[in-house]
């Protein structure tokens, strides 16, 4: 339902969770927050309002200047803290709204290769085939982009990768999603309103895009991998 990510130079699951309350009026029935700190993803999960999963990274902070979070609208899998987003894949994790029309034969290819599921979500099966093309050989926005090409369905979508602290690869067919940018650090939201606190300044992605967004800026391509040109605009967000 909403997603914000964030390539910062501080600690960014409160900024996250402060973001994603600006979407609340979506609707959301969980919500969740991933980071890399040291190299290492984590995250917090949590059923219900955001305040729940507030409370969860105060009692347990997360560490990490880049980080990508989300509030789920159910569409395959009950409201509970293991279909929530982010969803993990070794080292890949993702947040997604919208539905991926093809996660059942998806899903089947990846279970034959050895892929274990641990949520109901159409979502998961994205994150495991970034993995199984990671897993092939390609590297981190080759696989993203691979596992691209096989979706069907209306996404927008955030992915990083353990071990990269300087990348957020986005994407968006359907759903929408901008990228804001900032001063050395750089955004991602479903909604110009979750970036108003941090930067009024945003590319909105057009379907079929993907990007890959780094603390320097963005690369904006097309589904065959072209480079693209997207206008760079004032969000008339509040702040
Ligand atoms: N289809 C995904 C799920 O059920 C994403 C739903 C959403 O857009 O929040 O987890």
């Amino acid at each position: 339902c909403g997603i914000v990510g964030i390539v910062g130079r501080s600690p960014v699951a409160p900024l996250i969770v402060d973001a994603l309350k600006r979407l609340e009026y979506r609707g959301y029935d969980s919500a969740g927050v991933a980071t890399i700190s040291e190299g290492q993803l984590g995250r917090r999960r949590a059923e219900g309002k955001l305040v729940n999963l507030e409370r969860k990274i105060i009692d347990d902070p997360l560490a990490g200047n880049i980080g990508i979070g989300h509030t789920r609208w159910a569409t395959h899998g009950v409201p509970n803290e293991t279909n929530a987003h982010p969803h993990f894949s070794e080292n890949v994790a993702i947040v997604h709204n919208g539905i991926i029309e093809n996660f059942a034969e998806l899903r089947a290819t990846l279970i034959a290769d050895g892929y274990v599921f641990s949520s109901q979500t159409d979502t998961e099966v994205v994150a495991h085939l970034i993995s199984r093309e990671l897993a092939s050989g390609l590297a981190p926005v080759e696989a993203a982009h691979s596992a691209l090409l096989k979706l069907q369905g209306a996404f927008a979508l955030a992915i990083m990768f353990r071990g990269d602290e300087d990348m957020i690869v986005a994407a968006r067919n359907g759903p929408p999603l901008a990228v804001g940018y900032g001063d050395g650090e750089m955004y991602l939201g479903s909604d110009a309103i979750a970036l108003a606190p941090f930067t009024n300044a945003i590319t909105y992605l057009e379907d079929g895009d993907w990007a890959i967004v780094r603390h320097g800026g963005v690369e904006i391509f097309d589904l065959e991998g072209n480079r693209v040109e997207r206008r760079r605009q004032q969000s008339i967000g509040t702040s």
